[in-house]
Order: structure tokens, then sequence, then C-alpha cells
């Protein structure tokens, strides 16, 4: 069996993942990346994206990230994300009214839109269905 690596995933308002998984997959703002136990130190910032790991049970597991930062030590990750949730938190309703309105301000173009915030909206509610939309 693979050897383990403790996982903490936190928020601004709370600790979302705190445990013992095999490997973790982030949304590295250079790309992917892949951590296993006995990965060489580094640091990173985050986009809007899907983490995934492996619980100790040989479980894979999916979380929304909105973008944030990441610490790899060879026997522990973190991740401080400015908000994150587990798959099955995600509201499903909530996202596609949020990605409903960032299409519209963006087809709109109204003078008084904010065209990168609309489209930052736009990313994490297509990214919270995405990870729903997982088999
Ligand atoms: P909305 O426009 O619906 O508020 P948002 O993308 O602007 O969405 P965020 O700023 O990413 O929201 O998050 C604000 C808080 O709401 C966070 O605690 C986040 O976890 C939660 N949240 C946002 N959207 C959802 C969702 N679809 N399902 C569950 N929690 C959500």
């Amino acid at each position: 069996m693979a050897e383990k690596l403790f996982l903490e995933v936190v928020t601004p308002q709370k600790a979302i993942v705190s445990e013992e998984v095999e490997i973790v997959v982030a949304p590295g703002s250079e790309g992917e990346f892949g951590a296993l136990k006995g990965h060489t130190t580094f640091l990173t910032s985050l986009k809007v994206g899907s983490l995934r790991y492996i619980d100790a049970g040989g479980k894979e597991r999916y979380i929304f990230i909105n973008g944030g930062f990441a610490e790899v030590l060879p026997d522990k990750v973190t991740i401080l994300a400015e908000s994150a949730e587990y798959r099955k938190d995600i509201d499903v309703e909530r996202a596609t009214k949020a990605k409903v309105r960032a299409e519209k301000r963006l087809a709109n173009k109204a003078a008084d839109t904010d065209l990168v915030r609309a489209e930052v909206a736009l990313k994490r509610a297509m990214h919270r269905l995405r990870i729903k939309d997982i088999k």
C-alpha cells in the first residue's frame, strides 16, 4: 500500500479537509500537479478548479477550489483556498444561477459591468457544475 501524506484544506471560514491521503492532485497556477509522500518541497498559487485526492480508504474525493496557495512538504500538503467545497456540498441550483448571472453580464457588456469579475464568477460556476457532474 502507498505511504500516506497529510492533507489540509482550509478557507478563511473553516477547515474542509484534515486527513491522511495517498495522493493529491491540485490545480496549480502553472498547471495541475500531483503530490505523493516524499515529494520535494514547493510553494505555488492555485487557480480556480478541482482538487482531487485518494483518501486512506482508497476512495477518490473531489473538492472545488476557488484559487489560493499550496505548500507541498514531503509528508504534508496544505491548501489555503479563498473558498472550497466538497463535491457533495456544491449547491447546483446556486451555481447554475451564478452561471446564468455571469453569462448575462458578459453578453450585455453594460458600461458599468466589471467583465473580469463576471468572467471569474462564470469560471467558478462552471467548475462547480463540472465537479458535480463527475460520475
Ligand atoms: P455566488 O454568486 O452564488 O455567491 P460565488 O462563486 O460568488 O457564488 P464564492 O465567493 O466562491 O461564491 O463563495 C462564497 C461562499 O459561498 C463560500 O463559502 C462558498 O463555499 C459558498 N458557495 C458559493 N457557491 C456555492 C455553491 N454553488 N454550492 C455551495 N457553496 C457555495
